[in-house]
C-alpha cells in the first residue's frame, strides 16, 4: 500500500513541476511515507529524522533550504507529536491528503509548518494515475479500494486509513488497460479488504443483494448491499490481457464467496495463491482480536478453498504474543500453521500499544467530585495509623495525595486504605 501511496503522491508532485532527485543531498524536499502497522516501523521513521536532522542543518548553514514532510499513516496518528516534538518537519499528510501536498509545499515555503490529516469518506485517488516506481515495469499495483471497517482489535488501519470506500470499476479497468499496453506482465489489485471491494458509483447496481460471507465468517458492521462486487471486478480485469497474471491483495477471508473461487479457479492468469490471514489459532484469541469467526469456521474456509482451487498456494498471517494470550493459545497457532500447512507465514509479535494515558502499573479512580484520580500501585497503610500493608483493590476506598492535575485528570500518590465514611471525614 505505501509503494503505492508513494507513486500517487509523486505523481501528484510530477504534475505540480517537482522533479525526482535520487541523490539525497540535492533535495530541497524529502516526504517520508510511514507506516503505523507495527511500532518497529514507527521506530525506523524516528530513526531516519534523526538522520535528517544533520543533512537539514548542513542545508541551513549553507542556505539552502530544506523541506521534510510525513506522510501516511504515521502523520494521521501522531500529527501533534511529530510537529511539536520534531521541529524539523515541515508538513504533515495523512493518507487522504496527499492532492493537498503542493499547498502545504507552499506553506511551508514561507517557512511555517503545515499539515492536514483528515479523513475522507471517498478519496480512492481514483484519477490519478500513480507513477510507477518500483524497478523493471514487469509488474505494477493498482489500487482498488482504500480504508477497513472491520476494528480488529489490535489494529491501527481503520483510524489511520479511514472507512472503507471502493474505486469506481470503470478507472481500475483504464488503468490495468494502459498497463496491459506499457507491456506490463503482472498486476496486483490493492486493498487493505481487497475483496470487501463494493463499487457503488454505477446506479443501476444500487440494489443488489447483499454480499455472501464466507460460512462461518460474521462482521462487526451491518450487511452492505448495493454495488458491483469483487468477482465482477476480477472477471472484468482477467479478461483485459490474457497474458497478464493477475494477484490480488491484501484479502479478508470473511470474504471468498464462491464465485470468487470459481473465478480464480476457471482463470489462467488469476495467480493460484490466496492470503488468508488468520492471526491466530485459538477461538479464544480471535474472538478477542474481534476478527469475526473461530478456528473451526477458518479450518472449514481451507479446505473449501483447497477442494475449489486444487493446488493452492496458501499464506497467512499470524500475530504471537497477543494480550492474555496464554501457552496453550499459542500452541493451539502453531497446530493450525501445522494442519495448514501454508507455502509463506508472515509472523509477527504483538507490539504493545499505549492501552490509555494510564501505564498498567497506575491504579485510577474517581473523587467525590467525579474527577478521575490517577496513582501508582503500591502497598499501603490498612488505614491511616495502621502498621499492615496491603494492595488497593477495585471497590476499595483510598486516600491519595494529589500531586499534580491537567485539564480533567488529578494525579498523586497513593496514602491507605479508607472506608466511605472515614474518608467523608478527611479534609
Ligand atoms: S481487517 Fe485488517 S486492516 Fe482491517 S482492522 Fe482487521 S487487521 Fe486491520
Amino acid at each position: 500500500m505505501n509503494v503505492n501511496d508513494t507513486e500517487i503522491a509523486w505523481a501528484i508532485l510530477q504534475k505540480n513541476g517537482y522533479a525526482r532527485t535520487k541523490d539525497l543531498g540535492e533535495a530541497d524536499v524529502i516526504l517520508l511515507v510511514t507506516c503505523s502497522v507495527r511500532e518497529k516501523a514507527e521506530q525506523a521513521i524516528w530513526n531516519r529524522l534523526r538522520h535528517l536532522k544533520a543533512l537539514k542543518a548542513r542545508r541551513q548553514q549553507a542556505r539552502l533550504p530544506l523541506r521534510i514532510g510525513i506522510l501516511g499513516c504515521m502523520a494521521e496518528r501522531l500529527k501533534e507529536e511529530i510537529l511539536h516534538k520534531e521541529k524539523l518537519v515541515d508538513i504533515v499528510a495523512g493518507p487522504d491528503a496527499y492532492r493537498d501536498l503542493p499547498r502545504l509545499l507552499a506553506v511551508a515555503e514561507s517557512g511555517q509548518q503545515a499539515a492536514n490529516v483528515l479523513l475522507s469518506l471517498d478519496e480512492t485517488y481514483a484519477d490519478i494515475l500513480p507513477v510507477q516506481t518500483s524497478t523493471g515495469g514487469m509488474t505494477a499495483f493498482v489500487s482498488i479500494m482504500r480504508g477497513c471497517d472491520n476494528m480488529c482489535s489490535y489494529c491501527i488501519v481503520p483510524f489511520t486509513r479511514g472507512r472503507e470506500r471502493s474505486r469506481p470499476i470503470a478507472s481500475i479497468l483504464q488503468e490495468v488497460r494502459m498497463l496491459s499496453d506499457q507491456g506490463v506482465k503482472e498486476v496486483t489489485l490493492l486493498g487493505q479488504n481487497v475483496n470487501s471491494f463494493r463499487d457503488t458509483s454505477e446506479v443501476q447496481f444500487q440494489s443488489a443483494a447483499a454480499p455472501v460471507l464466507s460460512r462461518g465468517f460474521s462482521t462487526v458492521y451491518k450487511a452492505k448491499p448495493g454495488g458491483l462486487r469483487f468477482a465482477h471486478l476480477l472477471d472484468q480485469v482477467s479478461r483485459i490481457d490474457p497474458e497478464m497474471r493477475i494477484r490480488f491483495t491484501s484479502p479478508h477471508p470473511k470474504d471468498f464467496p464462491d464465485e470468487v473461487l470459481q473465478l480464480i479457479q476457471e482463470r489462467h492468469n488469476i495467480c493460484k495463491q490466496l492470503h488468508l490471514p488468520a492471526q491466530s489459532g485459538s477461538t479464544r484469541v480471535l474472538e478477542a482480536m474481534r476478527r469475526g469467526y473461530t478456528r473451526e469456521a477458518y479450518l472449514e474456509l481451507v479446505h473449501h478453498v483447497r477442494e475449489c482451487i486444487p493446488g493452492v498456494s496458501l499464506s497467512s498471517d499470524f500475530i504471537a504474543g497477543f494480550c492474555g494470550e496464554t501457552e496453550e493459545d499459542h500452541q493451539q497457532t502453531v497446530s493450525l500453521l501445522r494442519e495448514v500447512r501454508y507455502n509463506i507465514g508472515f509472523l509477527f509479535a504483538y507490539s504493545m500499544r499505549q492501552p490509555s494515558k494510564r501505564s498498567v502499573s497506575e491504579l485510577c479512580g474517581r473523587n467525590d467530585g467525579n474527577i478521575k484520580v490517577i496513582f501508582p500501585d503500591a502497598e499501603i497503610e490498612d488505614a491511616a495509623g495502621c502498621k499492615a500493608l496491603v494492595r488497593a483493590q477495585p471497590g476499595d476506598y483510598v486516600v491519595v495525595k494529589v500531586t499534580s492535575a491537567s485539564s480533567q485528570t488529578l494525579r498523586g500518590v497513593l496514602l491507605c486504605r479508607t472506608t466511605l465514611s472515614r474518608s467523608a471525614a478527611c479534609p
